[in-house]
């Protein structure tokens, strides 16, 4: 009887996969995506969401790759500060609050008594590292000073959140350095912004744009701001993957952050000159996660880019009936064994409530790259059925080239992801030079490449103007660094006034 109600139970719990389509109801697609394919848990307050154990693995492998690189990239410590900042702190730098002001939670009760002054919960921690460089800087000795933390941080941004893409409170790394020159603060930005584009590209396969911010869409407090792009074509938004800011001496300045150089130079009361230290910060959330599963998820559920799956490879017993049900299983867990040998990660769903098919069912919806059936008929033919996520290309491998066939398609998937999403993202763009092209390319939901001007109050023209009925307007996304020839005489697309470059445009997340 338990079998039977299991079954029951288990016909009802199929038909609760996916069941918007990506084409059609893309939110709820991307939610459901995100859900069932056990990225994330909703918990009870919008906004907060459960990182499930598929997603804390993508997120520890993107740190140990970045971990890396930082220490390639020379001198980087990691530090942990506290996540509570004094308001006067916070509000040192003027343009830093005034950008980040609508979005700060503050603590304003200890027990049972009001604080003499609340603390504010983290949106970024500029203003509880810097008082910390103000201390510690003495001399040029002490510089650069770099240091990053992987912490939680918290916006609690009124607009409606997205999981893993706009949450109230996410995970994320954060960088600060300070320079005695601004030639090596500068120097320092694009190297983060391309380990950055690298941790997108090869280990997510999502292909991402690098340039530079508009001033309007720079970072609160920043000099200038640069950053990676990645683009969703099915709703034709782009979303910031990733940034790295130069903060000039903006902070310095508000932090009295100042060495004494090698030359000591004085002023007329023979006191010592100090100059400002220069200073950026970068970093890169959760929200990649979420870019990922937009980018490669399909109707059937999420499709995890074998680099940063939890699990590679899903071995699933096929027992007809009659079977040897055991041997099955044994063998099953044997090509376990040999794959996780040859470091694969490999697992056995011995799941015998289920059956066969809502387990392939189960493990597309998670994205398991690659899905292996072991039935009576593969037992006598020494062989196996390998079944590719991505694709559903299913084909035989006999079980002495199972190893190296695994090892090839993981490599394979990993790149086929790679070239798709590249694919799809260079035909999304669309170089346009009138007001009209620039409409007609953002109702097809092009990425739209444009000459501009470079004047904020056209920035704001263009949002405005391209407000849809439920859609907010089009933003500057970027500033490529890769740059089409600009001819002398070309206009600005939206004022007709002369372009200074080309720059993205698009509605964006
Ligand atoms: P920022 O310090 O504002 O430049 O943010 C650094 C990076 O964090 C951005 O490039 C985004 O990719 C990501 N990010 C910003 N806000 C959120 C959010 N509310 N939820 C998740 N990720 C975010």
């Amino acid at each position: 009887v338990f079998g039977e109600r299991k079954e029951k139970e288990m016909k009802k719990e199929t038909r609760l996969g996916i069941s918007a389509k990506k084409d059609e109801d893309f939110p709820s697609w991307y939610s459901q995506v995100c859900r069932f394919g056990e990225l994330i848990t909703l918990s009870d307050t919008k906004g907060l969401y459960i990182l499930e154990p598929s997603a804390t693995k993508i997120w520890n492998t993107l740190r140990s790759y970045m971990d890396a690189e930082l220490e390639k990239l020379g001198g980087v410590e990691e530090k942990k500060f506290p996540m509570l900042i004094k308001r006067d702190s916070l509000e040192k730098e003027k343009d830093h609050i005034e950008g980040f002001k609508p979005e700060v939670a503050w603590v304003t009760r200890a027990g049972e008594h009001d604080l003499p002054t609340p603390y504010a919960l983290r949106p970024t921690s500029e203003t509880i590292i810097y008082p910390y460089f103000k201390n510690r800087i003495r001399t040029h000795r002490d510089l650069p000073m770099k240091v990053n933390q992987w912490v939680n941080v918290v916006r609690w941004e009124v607009s409606d959140p997205i999981p893993l893409i706009r949450g109230r409170e996410f995970d994320w790394q954060e960088g600060h350095s300070a320079f005695a020159t601004k030639e090596e603060a500068d120097e320092e930005v694009l190297e983060v912004l391309n380990i950055y584009s690298r941790v997108y590209e090869d280990l997510l396969a999502v292909p991402v744009i690098k340039g530079r911010k508009s001033d309007k869409e720079k970072f609160a407090g920043a000099d200038y701001t640069t950053s990676a792009e990645a683009f969703i074509p099915t709703t034709g938004r782009g979303v910031q993957a990733a940034t790295s800011h130069c903060l000039g001496q903006n902070f310095a300045k508000m932090f009295e952050i100042a060495f004494e150089d090698k030359e000591v130079k004085r002023d007329k009361k023979g006191k010592i000159i100090k100059p400002l230290v220069w200073q950026n910060s970068w970093g890169v959330s959760t929200r990649s996660i979420g870019v990922m599963a937009m980018t490669h998820g399909d109707d059937k559920g999420l499709v995890l880019p074998p680099k940063v799956a939890r699990y590679q490879v899903v071995v699933v017993p096929v027992p007809f009936k009659g079977a040897d049900t055991k041997r099955i299983s044994q063998e099953c867990q044997a090509v376990k064994t040999t794959l996780q040998g040859a470091g694969v990660r490999a697992i056995v769903d011995e799941r015998d409530n289920y059956a066969c098919g809502w387990k392939y069912a189960d493990w597309e919806m998670k994205g398991v790259p690659l899905r292996i059936e072991l039935g009576p008929r593969d037992l006598e033919k020494n062989q196996v059925r390998v079944v590719r996520r991505d694709t559903r290309v299913k084909m035989d491998v006999l079980r002495v080239d199972l190893v190296e066939k695994v090892k090839d398609l993981l490599e394979v998937i990993q790149r086929d992801l790679y070239d798709d999403a590249k694919r799809k993202l260079e035909e999304s763009i669309q170089k346009v030079e009138t007001w009209d092209e620039f409409k007609e390319a953002l109702r097809q939901k092009k990425l739209v490449l444009a000459p501009w001007c470079d004047e904020v109050e056209v920035e704001n023209d263009v949002k405005e103007n391209s407000k849809g009925e439920n859609e907010a307007g089009a933003k500057t996304l970027c500033t490529p660094f890769e740059q089409p020839e600009l001819r002398e005489d070309t206009l600005c697309f939206a004022s007709g006034k002369p372009a200074k470059k080309w720059t993205y445009w698009g509605r964006s997340y």
